[in-house]
């Protein structure tokens, strides 16, 4: 069956099956002309969006539609967990073509409820419009965050450690691997594919991370860009070194068969939806003393040169790092 068929009435009540994961911050979702929720009292309460395009975040050739259902849902809990917040709300909106199957669209919001459950997330509106050309997807997250957690891009000081989640950089190689044909012969690169396919969001270390940190962001345009935000925004600098930047061996190995350094995959690929993230030292002590906390790496420092992020490269000559992440508008 495809959308002529089902009508805009009979996708809804299909989306609607298990939406919601945590009643109690619930009066009303999906069925009325907006959803009534009830935040919890002296949170302060986060909104955020994020839209993927077809031909632009996402080609279909590549991703299945659970795999983007996901990574819609991701990339939106990405942004709360940058804030040390936790998500709790969503509304989802989406153009589709009027041949879009009804198998898709199960299966993308199949995607977006397996994260949204893994996360006590809702799914508590959306509107569902016909598109002439591709699909796109807008998803809006509410969180919430106590004030003292909260953390903004502006509040890095001098002297903190700059530190960062995960492995870099696998992403861009993922997505490079795709689009070069390069992975359907060999599965020895599930790990940087499934990293560029399905971002699993930082909620869980974000929040243990917003106890002791003073800035934070998701690294979703590659950390060059990412630590340039902090620096510019706090009117301080970075410096980095190359050779500490987290970089997984399939990583390594992959950037050799595309000719392309792995350290430059995590500067400017984006898409990790790891954390970078600036603590004063004695406080990264604390923070590495929680059971959760076993992936994270000091990767360089906070200096006093305003917006100026240098890097240390591996011959010791140090470079200033653009922000050369994905700029729609160039
Ligand atoms: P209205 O005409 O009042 O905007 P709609 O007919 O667009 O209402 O939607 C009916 C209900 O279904 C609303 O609760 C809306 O939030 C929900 N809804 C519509 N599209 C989606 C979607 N793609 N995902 C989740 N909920 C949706
Ligand atoms: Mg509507």
């Amino acid at each position: 069956m495809d959308l002529k068929e089902l009508g805009e009435f009979g996708l809804i009540d299909l989306i609607k099956q298990d939406c919601i994961v945590d009643a109690s911050t619930v009066v009303l979702g999906i069925g009325d002309d907006a959803a009534a929720i009830i935040p919890t009292k002296n949170m302060l309460q986060l909104i955020s969006t994020d839209m993927l395009m077809e031909g632009i975040h996402f080609d279909l050739s590549f991703i299945s539609p659970f795999q983007l259902g996901y990574k819609a849902l991701a990339v939106n809990l990405s942004d709360i967990a940058a804030m040390g917040g936790m998500p709790k709300q969503v509304v989802v909106s989406i153009a589709l073509p009027k041949e879009t199957k009804t198998e898709f669209i199960i299966e993308l919001y199949r995607g977006m409820k397996e994260l949204a459950h893994q996360f006590g997330v809702n799914i508590v509106g959306g509107d569902t419009v016909s598109s002439l050309h591709g699909i796109a997807i807008n998803v809006t997250v509410i969180g919430e965050v106590t004030e003292k957690k909260l953390q903004k891009r502006s509040e890095a000081k001098q002297d903190d450690l700059v530190v960062v989640t995960g492995t870099l950089g696998s992403s861009a190689a993922g997505l490079a691997l795709l689009q070069k044909g390069e992975y359907t012969t060999c599965h020895f690169y599930d790990s940087l594919v499934n990293a560029h396919l399905m971002p699993l969001p930082q909620v869980v270390i974000a929040n243990d991370i917003a106890n002791y940190a003073h800035s934070m962001n998701d690294i979703s345009d590659g950390l060059a860009s990412e630590a340039k935000e902090i620096a510019l925004a706090s009117g301080l600098g970075m410096r980095l070194y190359a050779e500490k930047i987290p970089l997984s061996p399939d990583l390594i190995v992959a950037s050799q068969a595309l000719k392309t350094s792995a350290v430059s995959y995590a500067l400017y690929g984006g898409e990790d939806y790891q954390l970078v993230f600036t603590i004063a030292p004695e406080k990264y002590q604390l923070l590495k003393q929680c059971h959760l906390v076993n992936n994270i790496t000091v990767i360089g420092e906070v200096t006093s040169q305003n917006g100026v992020v240098e890097l240390v490269q591996e011959d010791q000559q140090i470079v200033q790092l653009e922000s050369k992440g994905y700029n729609h508008f160039i």
